[in-house]
This record gives structure tokens, C-alpha cells and sequence, in this order.
């Protein structure tokens, strides 16, 4: 299986630091067959980006889209809108659900729609500090993951990626916080498992489970290591060129 390596610019860069940023991304990596790179700018700079973007070496990806096609939504983007603009779209971001307050409803309506797209839905997960004190992070977990696939038919659910993004460890910059590796292979084993149970074992193991959570260029090679692990969402660093490159190059260090 490829692995994938998304940069989350979330709320960042104006229309032409985003393209600054891309023409630099474009001169320094080149095409890697195993190896797929995403950048989430924010929504008013896909349109000019997916004009200069060279799809052989990186694809767009929306950082968030509304689930209806069309209508009286102010403010919303559709998936039918994103059509032919962005290859991904990511869905159930942490700051999404939390800040945003995206409901589980809202959630899996969105997955289905970029399927209906075709955009690749990144759906994220990830338990609250307070959900792991508590023991509830497999629960949690599972809900999550079975709850945002629910619209998502059998035919189509080999088309979708998942994200394991722990919300106590998105953005932190104490080592503290940090997610174990060994933690992280737990959970994404454990979630391995259940899309297995769920879907079988031909199409679970084809589908990507990326991880999140304060990747750097010095932890990356780490989670990139776990077995389960097929790429990483990346947000703090994805930020800075350098940085974000040197995780692209730790990828294709460790996919060869
Ligand atoms: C994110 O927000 O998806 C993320 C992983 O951010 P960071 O890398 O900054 O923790």
C-alpha cells in the first residue's frame, strides 16, 4: 500500500504565500510512486492552487466540505463545488468537532458526499484527554470510526482513509505529550481490526490508517515505522517547508 503525507495549513497563509509554498514543494520533491503527497490549504486558495499543481508530484486535499451539493448554507463549500478542484478532503478533525461543534450526523453526510464526489474522504479520530483518563478511547474510537463509514456503501468503502489524530497530542510542544509508538500501534491495531469485523479482511487492510498528533521531522521516521501506520497528517510542521520536506524524504527513506 502507498503512504501518505498530508500537510494541514489549517487557517494559514494568504492565497500567495500558499502558492510561494506549493512552488517550492513542486521544485523540491519529485514523483515518488509509493509515496503520496497532500497538501489542505485553506478553500480560497485550492482554486488558483489546482491550476499550478503538477498532480504526478503532490494533490490538494479541502480541509473541511459541507455535505449537501447546493443550497442555502452561507459560509459552506460544497464536495460538488471541490469536484475536479481537490483529489481529498479531510473530515472529523478534532478542531472541526470540537470548535465547530460538527455533529457525528454532519460528519458521516460529508464522508458519503465526497465518495458521491469522488474525493477521497480523510476521516479523522482521535480521543480527548479526558476520554483516555477515563478509560473510553476504544469506545470513543469505535464510534467514531463505524458511525462517520455508516453512509459510506460496500463497494465504496476501500475508497476511504483514516486518520488517528489523539486530541491531547494535536500541537503540543511538550515530548510529554507526545503519543508512544508503541500506544499508537495499539490503537491502530485495535482499529485494523474492527474495520476487519466490520468489512472483512480484503478491504480493511486496503484501507490507509494514517497518524497524527505532533509529527515533526525527528519523531516522523518513529510513527512511520509501526506496521499498521500507512502515512501521517501532519499540521505544525507541514507549515514550514523545510520541515515538511524532510518529512516527505523520512517517508521515502523508510518506504525503500
Ligand atoms: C492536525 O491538526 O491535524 C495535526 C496533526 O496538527 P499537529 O501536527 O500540529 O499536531
Amino acid at each position: 500500500m502507498k503512504s501518505y503525507i498530508v500537510g494541514n495549513w489549517k487557517m494559514n497563509f494568504s492565497v500567495g504565500e500558499s502558492s510561494v509554498y506549493l512552488h517550492k514543494l513542486l521544485q523540491k520533491t519529485r514523483a515518488f510512486r509509493d509515496i503520496e503527497v497532500v497538501v489542505a490549504p485553506s478553500t480560497i486558495a485550492l482554486q488558483p492552487l489546482s491550476l499550478q499543481i503538477d498532480r504526478k508530484k503532490i494533490r490538494l486535499a479541502a480541509q473541511s466540505a459541507n455535505a449537501h451539493d447546493f443550497g442555502a448554507y452561507t459560509g459552506e463549500v460544497s464536495c460538488t463545488q471541490l469536484r475536479g478542484i481537490v483529489d481529498y478532503c479531510i473530515f472529523g478533525h478534532s478542531e472541526r468537532r470540537h470548535l465547530f461543534h460538527e455533529t457525528t450526523k454532519d460528519i458521516r453526510a460529508a464522508v458519503s458526499a465526497a465518495i458521491r464526489n469522488q474525493i477521497t474522504p480523510i476521516l479523522c479520530l482521535g480521543e480527548t484527554a479526558t476520554e483516555r483518563t477515563f478509560g473510553e478511547t476504544y469506545d470513543v474510537l469505535r464510534d467514531q470510526l463505524l458511525s462517520g463509514l455508516s453512509e459510506v456503501s460496500s463497494e465504496d468503502i476501500h475508497k476511504v482513509i483514516i486518520a488517528y489524530e489523539p486530541v491531547w497530542a494535536i500541537s503540543t510542544t511538550s515530548e510529554a505529550h507526545l503519543a508512544a509508538p508503541d500506544d499508537v500501534s495499539e490503537v491502530v491495531q485495535f482499529l485494523r481490526q474492527l474495520l476487519t469485523d466490520t468489512y472483512g479482511k480484503k478491504i480493511a487492510t486496503s484501507i490507509p490508517i494514517l497518524y497524527g498528533g505532533s509529527v515533526r521531522p525527528s519523531n516522523a521516521g518513529a510513527y512511520l515505522t509501526i506496521p499498521e501506520v500507512n502515512g501521517l497528517l501532519v499540521g505544525g510542521a507541514s507549515l514550514i517547508a523545510d520541515q515538511f520536506i524532510e518529512i516527505i524524504e523520512t517517508a521515502k527513506r523508510v518506504k525503500s
